[in-house]
Protein backbone atom coordinates (compact mmCIF):
# COMPACT_ATOMS: atom_id res chain seq x y z
CA UNK A 1 0.00 0.00 0.00
CA UNK A 2 1.34 3.44 -1.37
CA UNK A 3 0.80 5.26 2.29
CA UNK A 4 3.24 7.70 3.51
CA UNK A 5 2.20 7.53 7.21
CA UNK A 6 2.07 3.41 6.95
CA UNK A 7 5.90 4.43 5.43
CA UNK A 8 7.17 6.58 8.25
CA UNK A 9 5.43 3.88 10.93
CA UNK A 10 7.73 1.88 9.43
CA UNK A 11 10.86 3.70 9.26
CA UNK A 12 11.48 3.49 5.71
CA UNK A 13 10.49 7.41 5.90
CA UNK A 14 12.35 9.67 8.50
CA UNK A 15 10.54 11.40 11.24
CA UNK A 16 11.46 13.64 14.13
CA UNK A 17 10.10 10.95 16.67
CA UNK A 18 8.55 12.23 19.58
CA UNK A 19 6.79 8.96 21.35
CA UNK A 20 6.76 5.63 20.24
CA UNK A 21 4.95 2.40 21.46
CA UNK A 22 4.13 -1.27 19.81
CA UNK A 23 1.13 -0.02 18.71
CA UNK A 24 1.65 4.22 17.84
CA UNK A 25 3.87 6.66 16.16
CA UNK A 26 4.08 10.53 17.24
CA UNK A 27 6.16 12.91 15.36
CA UNK A 28 6.54 16.83 14.52
CA UNK A 29 4.76 17.83 11.62
CA UNK A 30 6.15 18.81 8.56
CA UNK A 31 4.49 21.49 8.12
CA UNK A 32 3.86 22.98 11.79
CA UNK A 33 0.65 25.25 12.10
CA UNK A 34 1.41 25.85 16.39
CA UNK A 35 4.38 26.41 18.21
CA UNK A 36 3.63 22.61 18.63
CA UNK A 37 2.50 20.63 15.84
CA UNK A 38 2.54 16.80 16.62
CA UNK A 39 0.91 13.98 14.78
CA UNK A 40 -0.28 10.64 16.31
CA UNK A 41 -0.86 7.69 13.84
CA UNK A 42 -1.59 4.30 14.76
CA UNK A 43 0.79 1.72 13.26
CA UNK A 44 -2.03 -0.39 11.36
CA UNK A 45 -3.65 1.28 8.73
CA UNK A 46 -7.19 2.95 9.02
CA UNK A 47 -8.09 5.33 6.34
CA UNK A 48 -10.05 7.88 8.88
CA UNK A 49 -12.07 8.32 11.54
CA UNK A 50 -15.36 7.41 8.97
CA UNK A 51 -13.67 4.02 8.18
CA UNK A 52 -13.37 3.29 12.24
CA UNK A 53 -15.89 0.30 13.27
CA UNK A 54 -16.46 -1.81 16.64
CA UNK A 55 -13.75 -4.14 15.70
CA UNK A 56 -11.24 -0.73 15.11
CA UNK A 57 -12.24 1.44 17.66
CA UNK A 58 -8.94 0.18 19.59
CA UNK A 59 -7.17 2.23 17.02
CA UNK A 60 -8.72 5.27 18.29
CA UNK A 61 -8.08 4.44 21.83
CA UNK A 62 -5.05 4.05 21.03
CA UNK A 63 -4.03 6.97 19.75
CA UNK A 64 -5.68 9.26 22.09
CA UNK A 65 -4.19 7.34 24.81
CA UNK A 66 -0.97 8.17 23.32
CA UNK A 67 -2.05 12.22 23.68
CA UNK A 68 -1.04 12.76 27.14
CA UNK A 69 1.92 11.02 26.63
CA UNK A 70 2.58 13.50 23.82
CA UNK A 71 1.47 16.44 25.23
CA UNK A 72 3.83 16.37 28.13
CA UNK A 73 6.77 15.58 26.16
CA UNK A 74 6.08 18.63 23.76
CA UNK A 75 5.81 20.59 27.35
CA UNK A 76 1.75 21.57 26.64
CA UNK A 77 1.20 22.51 30.29
CA UNK A 78 -1.43 25.21 29.40
CA UNK A 79 -3.28 22.74 27.36
CA UNK A 80 -3.22 22.30 23.68
CA UNK A 81 -5.57 21.04 21.05
CA UNK A 82 -6.90 17.67 19.36
CA UNK A 83 -7.63 17.50 15.47
CA UNK A 84 -8.55 14.46 13.21
CA UNK A 85 -9.45 15.65 9.17
CA UNK A 86 -11.82 13.57 7.71
CA UNK A 87 -11.98 13.32 3.53
CA UNK A 88 -13.15 15.80 1.09
CA UNK A 89 -14.81 18.89 3.39
CA UNK A 90 -12.38 17.57 6.15
CA UNK A 91 -9.06 18.46 4.47
CA UNK A 92 -7.79 15.26 5.02
CA UNK A 93 -4.43 15.54 2.80
CA UNK A 94 -2.81 11.87 4.24
CA UNK A 95 -5.53 8.78 4.17
CA UNK A 96 -4.33 7.32 7.33
CA UNK A 97 -6.09 8.22 10.65
CA UNK A 98 -4.20 10.77 12.50
CA UNK A 99 -4.53 13.20 15.28
CA UNK A 100 -2.71 16.74 15.11
CA UNK A 101 -1.76 18.00 18.28
CA UNK A 102 -1.50 21.40 18.34
CA UNK A 103 -0.32 23.77 21.21
CA UNK A 104 2.06 26.41 22.79
CA UNK A 105 0.25 29.33 22.30
CA UNK A 106 -3.32 30.43 22.56
CA UNK A 107 -5.45 28.44 20.12
CA UNK A 108 -8.40 30.82 17.94
CA UNK A 109 -11.38 30.23 19.15
CA UNK A 110 -12.82 29.23 15.60
CA UNK A 111 -12.94 26.26 14.67
CA UNK A 112 -13.92 26.10 10.86
P1 LIG B 1 -4.20 16.13 7.17
O1 LIG B 1 -4.22 17.29 6.20
O2 LIG B 1 -5.13 16.29 8.33
O3 LIG B 1 -4.36 14.82 6.45
O4 LIG B 1 -2.76 16.14 7.84
C1 LIG B 1 -1.64 15.57 7.25
C2 LIG B 1 -0.45 16.24 7.85
O5 LIG B 1 0.68 15.46 7.57
C3 LIG B 1 -0.18 17.64 7.30
O6 LIG B 1 -0.24 18.59 8.36
C4 LIG B 1 1.23 17.52 6.71
O7 LIG B 1 2.00 18.66 6.92
C5 LIG B 1 1.78 16.31 7.44
N1 LIG B 1 2.81 15.56 6.76
C6 LIG B 1 2.79 15.10 5.49
N2 LIG B 1 3.91 14.43 5.22
C7 LIG B 1 4.67 14.46 6.35
C8 LIG B 1 5.94 13.94 6.71
N3 LIG B 1 6.70 13.24 5.85
N4 LIG B 1 6.41 14.19 7.96
C9 LIG B 1 5.67 14.89 8.84
N5 LIG B 1 4.45 15.40 8.57
C10 LIG B 1 3.96 15.19 7.32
Amino acid sequence: MDCIFCKIAAGEIPCKKIYEDERVLAFFDIQPQAPVHALIIPKTHVASADELTAQTAGVAADVFGAVPKVARACGLTRGYRVITNVGEDGCQSVRHLHCHLLGGRKLPEEMG
